[in-house]
């Protein structure tokens, strides 16, 4: 009796087994880094969605709680969820049993469906922004990775507000935010200082703007979020950093941005003129500056016009 039961406590606490095999996903293996204690995160491409990668190009993380592992963010397609689950499972010796999605853009939540015994969570106004773009975002990103998704597996994360939440018996800080896409969800969790951005920071790749409700708002929030006492940030996108660096590079390009549209919206001039930049060499470290700053341009530059118009009527 007392040696089955030494057995059984022996098989509790070893370590899961390290798979020898790598996890592979679109030919690329599928890596871990260690970002904290029982914390990891799977570092996306620094890239647009495209056949090439699958759409492998946002970040995961994941926690190893005593009650079972917390996901944030599951990329970009049931396919890829399924290899993040193998990847976790080498790391991990408990199965996922919460999903928290950062925000609404489709490489942070459709892969949630290979997580389906998991409790899946989402701010409200995120599962909001979900709901009204989810055929869109399949559409797109259908198209662009040339993958067909199956859309009845890409169903919405339940609500939940920002506050102080425990799952399981693990506490973490969810704070509401809205600067990257009107939906943002932030998560720290205080036991190991990990900042857990989503989106709302960008790191040696540059921020993408086309759901903002405004790049002031977007900085206001950044600075509440660089009041936070964490010890390190795993971005959207990008490398994990000392949170500081990865706030302030974010930050830096959205001042820059901001000020270059205001510039030329208040010489009457138009978006042509916008593009007629170069862009500085403080950002040449980043990915995707120049494709992200001319889909800005695009996107946001009307809004810089009509709002000089209003001011000169006002
Ligand atoms: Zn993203």
């Amino acid at each position: 009796m007392k040696a089955r039961f030494l057995v059984s406590l022996a098989a509790l606490l070893a370590p899961p087994l390290m798979a020898s095999e790598p996890v592979m996903f679109c030919e690329r293996p599928l890596v871990a880094q260690r970002v904290a204690e029982n914390t990891w995160m799977v570092e996306g491409l620094k890239e647009e969605l495209s056949t090439s990668n699958c759409g492998h190009i946002g970040n995961q993380a994941f926690i190893a709680t005593p009650s079972g592992v917390i996901l944030i963010d599951s990329g970009s397609s049931p396919l890829f969820g399924e290899a993040l689950k193998a990847l976790i499972a080498q790391h991990a010796s408990h199965p996922v049993r919460w999903v928290l999605n950062t925000h609404h853009h489709p490489d942070h939540f459709f892969g949630n469906a290979a997580f389906d015994e998991a409790q899946h969570l989402t701010l409200t106004t995120t599962r909001e922004l979900m709901a009204r773009d989810r055929d869109a975002l399949i559409d797109n990103v259908e198209r662009l990775t040339g993958r067909s998704l199956e859309r009845s597996h890409i169903a919405l994360p339940d609500a939940t507000e920002a506050g102080d939440i425990t799952l399981g018996s693990y506490p973490l800080s969810l704070y509401a935010m809205s600067g990257h896409s009107g939906g943002d969800l932030v998560i720290m969790d205080h036991a190991t200082g990990v900042l857990f951005l989503g989106d709302m920071g960008f790191y040696q790749r540059a921020a993408a703007t086309a759901h903002t409700p405004g790049l002031q708002q977007w900085l206001e929030e950044l600075s509440d979020l660089s009041a936070l006492d964490a010890r390190i940030a795993v971005p959207g996108h990008g490398p994990s950093a000392p949170p500081h660096t990865v706030l302030e590079q974010t930050a830096r390009y959205l001042t820059w941005l901001d000020q270059r549209l205001s510039d030329v919206a208040s010489e009457g001039l138009g978006a042509n003129h916008a593009l007629a930049v170069e862009i500085p060499d403080m950002f040449s470290t980043m990915a995707l500056t120049e494709y992200e700053f001319t889909r800005s341009v695009m996107q946001l530059y009307p809004r810089y016009e009509a709002r000089l118009l209003w001011d000169t009527q006002h």
